[in-house]
């Protein structure tokens, strides 16, 4: 675990500096042979609120970093036969595109829904850049001005979308049942 991810990914980071901000004054009181809770008590009010204040940023900037965080699959399938567009959804105010492998000679096979990795623009249907500003996300469209903030990844709105459209087809599929019977 690098240093950078110790000090955004984990509670433990905040919580260890806060007791240490209370070890600290102790060890200084045992080598200065002082009492301890007078050390502490000496200590100014505004270090106090400038030392709470920091905390606090900190254990926010753990929970949006913790929010913002999402494992990204490096696998994907490739169809021999390459994909066929099957039409495009509008969620989280961006484009996405479905399609599905072109089932070339095999056309008997059931096809599955894949939504594209990368969303594009609402404006102009470019696919869009993602970028990432540490407290948030943007994705910009290098074609027009379009410019999203989000704590959301591709892979995580692209996920949801794969989801909605598959429970979109299977509710077509049992109207379809319902109005005609099996097959
Ligand atoms: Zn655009």
């Amino acid at each position: 675990m690098t240093i950078k991810k110790f000090l955004t990914e984990s509670y433990r980071s905040p919580v260890g500096a806060a007791l240490l901000t209370l070890i600290l004054p102790y060890i200084y009181a045992i080598f200065t042979n002082k009492d301890w809770i007078a050390v502490i008590y000496n200590i100014p009010k505004e270090i106090w609120i400038f030392l709470a204040i920091l905390l606090l940023l900190w254990i926010i900037t753990i929970s949006i970093r913790r929010k913002m965080s999402f494992y990204h699959s490096p696998y994907g399938i490739v169809p021999t036969f390459g994909w066929i567009n099957v039409g495009e959804w509008e969620y989280d105010g961006v484009i996405w595109k479905a399609r599905t492998p072109n089932p070339g000679p095999f056309p008997d096979k059931k096809p599955s829904i894949y939504i594209e990795n990368t969303p594009r623009c609402p404006i102009c249907k470019t696919e869009l850049e993602q970028s990432d500003k540490f407290y948030w996300y943007s994705w910009s469209c290098v074609r027009c001005s379009f410019r999203k903030i989000t704590w959301n990844t591709f892979s995580k709105v692209k996920k949801r979308v794969e989801k909605i459209v598959k429970r979109n087809i299977e509710v077509a599929e049992e109207e379809y049942f319902i109005k005609h019977g099996n097959k």
